[in-house]
């Protein structure tokens, strides 16, 4: 009986449920929007299903009758332009919110560059004047926390539930919570990372994340602090805390990556620009290895080459840890030379799946090198 009640809040099949996999990579497809279409921007992705996406990438970019190029990728789901939010949802996060309840850590990750949907899939539409934050997957995974809080078999672990909801930028986090106040991140001996004076919300309702998904959200966009910080040079992170007797007992971090546009032109950047850039594309190896770790049970967790990962350290550990990529692409061709990329990261978090298992024997020193290498160069976060 309580398995059926579960089936009922987790509406997917039994060998679903069985076989999920600890990383599960996924892409989706936005639609061509107003401005790509007023351009003559062509739609350059197709996802004919089962997982498997198509990239007709110009040869020639001159020449527009030579530009089919196919390129396949395959993933474990694929999203056309067509999906919705909650579609998507149902075979990502959705299926991660049993492993906080079974005292795990789960993460989902939005990943792509810059208007390919990131915040629309993560938060909801914030387009238009009418926000509808209960669309995204902050919000749908909030009540199906709640939907399982309720449920026999775990109403008796007496959990509670917390949100926290911060932003890094340029290696610095800022609660957005809390004003964007800013934040340090502490290690202690036992490698544990803290995030000093980090709210932490008790929840009672859905509705509760939604207000503060909405506060946050406000306070993202709207930065006052480090004159550039804009939402696109950051990466946000949701967290759905359940605790036990004050201990926690699983976490949900939802995390809106920043943008992964490498495009940016070197000749006309200003300085402050080079760095976000280059610090972005640092974060995102760094989280690309942590992933792959995860997938290898590798003992050696790259997890210092990056304020991200550091933060996010827990989620990479412990035998019940799993982790979804969502990589957003957008359709046009003149968003090729990004897609490309993205795709390409994808795929590479994507081949631990069990593949390497065989042959990895080599990989966890490459990895402590690097480990090595960039902690070096970290400030203000290790506690002597
Ligand atoms: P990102 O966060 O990756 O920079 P956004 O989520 O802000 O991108 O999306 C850019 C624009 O495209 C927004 O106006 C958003 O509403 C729209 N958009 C993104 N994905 C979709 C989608 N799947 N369907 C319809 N509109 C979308
Ligand atoms: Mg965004």
């Amino acid at each position: 009986e309580e398995f059926r009640e579960t089936l009922e809040v987790l509406p997917l099949s039994l060998s679903d449920l069985v076989e999920a996999h600890r990383i599960c990579v996924c892409v989706r497809k936005r639609p061509l929007n107003n401005k790509e279409v007023t351009k003559n921007d062509i739609d350059v992705v197709s996802i004919p299903g089962n997982g498997t996406l198509l990239l007709h990438e110009p040869k020639q970019k001159v020449d527009l009758t030579k530009y089919l190029d196919n390129q396949v990728f395959h993933f474990d789901y694929s999203f056309d332009e067509s999906s919705t939010n909650d579609l998507v949802y149902r075979f990502t996060a959705k299926p991660l919110v049993q492993t906080i309840f079974d005292g795990g850590m789960a993460t989902c990750f939005a990943y792509g560059q810059t208007g390919s949907g990131k915040t629309h899939t993560m938060g909801g539409d914030f387009s238009g004047k009418s926000q509808n934050s209960a669309n995204g997957i902050y919000a749908m995974a909030a009540q199906d926390v709640f939907s399982l809080l309720k449920q026999r078999r775990y109403s008796s672990l007496d959990l509670c539930p917390y949100v926290t909801f911060f932003e890094i930028y340029n290696s610095k986090v800022f609660d957005l919570l809390n004003k964007k106040a800013k934040l340090r991140v502490l290690e202690d001996e036992k490698q544990q990372v803290q995030v000093v004076g980090l709210q932490e919300m008790y929840i009672s309702c859905a509705e509760d994340v939604i207000k503060m998904i909405e506060m946050g959200s406000a306070c993202r966009t709207s930065g006052q602090t480090s004159a550039n910080a804009n939402s696109s040079r950051s990466h946000a992170v949701l967290q759905v805390i359940l605790r036990r007797r004050n201990q926690v007992h699983g976490k949900f971090s939802l995390v809106d990556l920043a943008g992964n546009e490498r495009g940016i032109d070197v000749r006309s950047s200003d300085r402050q620009t080079l760095v976000e850039t280059a610090e972005i594309n640092r974060s995102l190896l760094a989280l690309k290895e942590c992933i792959r770790s995860l997938g290898m049970d590798s003992h050696h967790i790259p997890f210092r080459m990056s304020k991200l990962t550091q933060v996010l350290r827990d989620s990479f550990i412990g035998e019940n840890s799993r982790t979804c990529m969502i990589a957003m692409v957008s359709p046009g061709m003149s968003s090729c030379d990004s897609t490309v990329n993205t795709l390409r990261y994808a795929d590479r978090v994507k081949e631990l799946n069990g593949t390497l298992k065989m042959n990895d024997a080599d990989l966890p020193k490459k990895i402590e090198m690097e480990v090595e290498d960039s902690s070096s160069s970290e400030e203000d976060s290790i506690v002597p």
